[in-house]
């Protein structure tokens, strides 16, 4: 359902963060990406929702050619894949509910989104997403109240609201500690296991990618340079 076909990358400023990539990942997978710093693991999953342009080759999301897409089907293309940053990337001075409940409005600008009038069945889609990752309880409270670990569930909980059938995570543990890691680890696996959900997620605790994930892949100067179960990744890898 995600298919790399010989996909280049290279930067305006002509560096090269992708070559010749072949992948094919398929839907409910849990793929952790991993690599050193400037690998190209941000590049790589960021070309699946078109947050970048690939340079050549295809990509195929659902056999949708996604450099094809134009405006309007692009914000509709990336409206099915979820994707979860490092920084959470959420509006801090107002509540949780309001910050699942603004991404059904993405096109309006944001003071219309927050004067906004939501109905009740996206209400009740907002809280169910909110329990599904353990914070309904959190629901009316400020994010800037909430510990980091938090913030990133409601994160996860506005993507859930969408109902993707992809979600992307850019390092989404990276600014959290060890146990909350694990915690937010814990809901990647369960919305991944519960709703069918691919996972393609870069993370640079290989612990933690070979514990979580089913399948792992290895970059390196922008090649894949192992792609295979956890259980086989070895420590040279
Ligand atoms: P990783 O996620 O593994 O750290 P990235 O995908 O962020 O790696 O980066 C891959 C390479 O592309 C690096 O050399 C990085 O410096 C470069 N790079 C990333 N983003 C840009 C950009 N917008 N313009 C130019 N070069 C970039
Ligand atoms: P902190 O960063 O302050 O440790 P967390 O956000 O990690 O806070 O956790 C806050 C509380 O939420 C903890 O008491 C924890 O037991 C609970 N909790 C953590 N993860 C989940 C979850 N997935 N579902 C339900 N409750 C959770």
């Amino acid at each position: 359902m995600i298919e790399f076909v010989n996909v280049n990358k290279t930067y305006a400023n002509g560096t090269i963060a992708l070559k010749d990539i072949n992948l094919k990942i398929d839907q409910g997978e849990f793929v952790a990406v991993i690599g050193l710093s400037g690998a190209g693991k941000s590049t790589l999953i960021r070309c699946i929702n078109r947050m970048h342009d690939i340079s050549s080759g295809r990509l195929l999301v659902h056999n949708v050619d996604v450099a094809k897409l134009t405006g309007k089907q692009i914000r509709r293309f990336r409206r099915g894949i979820g994707m979860i940053f490092q920084s959470f990337n959420l509006v801090t001075r107002i509540s949780v509910i309001q910050n699942v409940l603004v991404s059904f409005v993405p096109d309006l600008p944001m003071w219309r989104k927050l004067t906004g009038v939501f109905t009740r069945e996206q209400k009740m889609k907002a809280l169910e997403a909110l329990d599904k990752v353990g914070i309904l309880d959190k629901a009316y409270i400020r994010v800037d109240q909430l510990s980091g670990g938090q913030q990133q569930r409601v994160a996860l909980a506005r993507t859930l609201a969408q109902n993707p059938d992809i979600l992307l995570a850019d390092e989404p543990i990276a600014s959290l500690d060890p146990v909350t890691s694990r915690m937010v680890m814990d809901d990647f696996k369960k919305i991944n296991q519960e709703m069918n959900i691919s996972v393609i997620m870069n993370i640079h605790h290989v612990e933690v990618a070979l514990e979580y994930a089913d399948r792992i892949i290895g970059i390196r100067k922008g090649e894949v340079v192992f792609d295979g179960a956890a259980s086989q990744v070895t420590k040279e890898v």
